[in-house]
């Protein structure tokens, strides 16, 4: 039986946080204990995304929630960082669709978008009322978005888009994707495309027998002939450097989220091992290897938490770089992941049940520490940085 998450606040953080920061932090905590733990299991085993949470999360501000105006809730990005960290101590794939609608679909047409562009489909997408996909990654091209294929010609007032996308969350329930091409007539200069999904010629079709992220919707694409009016083009966008911008964005927020699922093992590891009693009667918590390994992850979460932090509020002061992005992610995704296997091995058989959290955020964790940007190209990302040498 699972236990109630108790929080972790080992180095006195809460202190430091705002009324608003914690009044945010305590909606998005009191939504996921409240609508996603009760369902989450089921929805993880069916393999299905919980889209009956959709409205609820849209009137809670969560979307594009570091939006001004547009009916955003115009959040810090700490704020949002809170949020996206409590979505994932309900589950990855939840926050893989609050990350994607906001950071990936709402920022570009938000940073890159025409008025018209941004009056159509802001207000509608706050609400969860339009949901949206990014279409960057391709079968042949992951960690190297630059090679892609997708190609986009202008013919007359309109563009025609070809090629094929892989990996895109939420593509079967998007209305709109954000489709990243490179325009012939430009020197196949990478830009940005609002696709809707019901347009001739794009299909989506889901990926199954996945083993991670199955409450997330995850999807191919194909785009075929696709005619969009040329009003549909991003007119802000212009090189690869426009997706890296979305990235950077979302993985800012997930760096708070996998400390979120971290915090979610290493809680329900603690309190399983204060209860479960071995060798004379006495609780596991009580023996010097098991206090261990809970010592490395509260230490490594706390950790987390400064460096998640210190990157939001350089954030909020407009003096983020995307290499402080990058360590985060890196490092928390990393951190979470041997939180989950530590957690798991503390549980022993029970650690593979899903009658706890444990087994199901380490099958997530797989995937984050895939997407956006993998473990080791943030590695490269930062590595240049220091050296001032690109190793890719
Ligand atoms: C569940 C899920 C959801 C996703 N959602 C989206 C989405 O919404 N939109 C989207 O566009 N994409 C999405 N992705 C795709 C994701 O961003 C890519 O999977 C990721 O960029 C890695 O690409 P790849 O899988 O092709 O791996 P590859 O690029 O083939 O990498 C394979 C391995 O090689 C390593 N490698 C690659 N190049 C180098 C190098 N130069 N030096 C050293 N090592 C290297 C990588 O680190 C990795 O370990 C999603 C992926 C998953 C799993």
């Amino acid at each position: 039986m699972a236990f109630k998450f108790q929080g972790v606040d080992f180095l006195h953080l809460d202190a430091g946080f705002s009324e608003d920061e914690l009044l945010v932090r305590r909606t998005a905590r009191d939504f996921v204990e409240d609508n996603v733990i009760p369902i989450i299991e089921e929805c993880y085993r069916t393999e299905r995304f919980p889209r009956e949470l959709v409205p609820v999360m849209g009137e809670l501000g969560f979307f594009g929630a570091t939006i001004d105006g547009y009916g955003c809730a115009g959040m810090s990005n700490v704020e949002y960082g809170l949020v996206t960290q409590e979505m994932e101590r309900g589950d990855s794939g939840l926050r893989s669709f609050v990350s994607v609608q906001s950071a990936l679909c709402m920022y570009p047409i938000y940073t890159f978008g025409s008025d018209e562009q941004k009056n159509t489909w802001l207000p509608a997408m706050a609400k969860g009322e339009k949901l949206g996909c990014f279409g960057l990654t391709e079968p042949g091209f992951g960690s190297n978005p630059g090679g892609m294929t997708t190609v986009a010609r202008k013919s007359g007032d309109e563009f025609i888009l070809n090629g094929e996308k892989m990996w895109i969350t939420s593509g079967n329930i998007a209305d709109v994707a954000v489709i990243w091409a490179k325009v012939e007539d430009e020197d196949h200069k990478v830009r940005g495309f609002l696709v809707e999904t019901d347009r001739p010629g794009f299909r989506a079709y889901e990926v199954h027998g996945k083993w991670s992220l199955r409450a997330s919707v995850t999807s191919g694409l194909s785009l075929q002939d696709v005619h969009i009016p040329a009003t549909n083009l991003l007119p802000g966008t212009g090189g690869l450097k426009s997706p890296l911008m979305c990235l950077n964005q979302a993985r800012y927020g997930i760096s708070w989220g996998a400390i979120g699922a971290a915090m979610s093992c290493y809680d329900t590891a603690l309190q399983y091992a204060k209860a479960r009693k071995q060798f004379h009667n006495q609780p596991i918590a009580s023996h010097q290897l098991i206090q261990d390994k809970l010592v490395w992850m509260v230490t490594e979460i706390s950790k987390a938490q400064l460096l998640s932090l210190q990157v939001g509020r350089l954030k909020d002061a407009g003096t983020v770089g995307h290499q402080h992005i990058s360590m985060a992610k890196r490092n928390n995704v990393w951190m979470a992941l041997e939180c989950a296997r530590i957690s798991r091995d503390i549980l022993g058989a029970n650690g593979i049940t899903e009658d706890y959290p444990i087994m199901r955020h380490m099958m997530n964790l797989e995937s984050v520490k895939t997407y956006e940007g993998t473990h080791d190209i943030h590695a490269l990302i930062i590595g240049q940085h220091i050296t001032g040498s690109g190793a890719y």
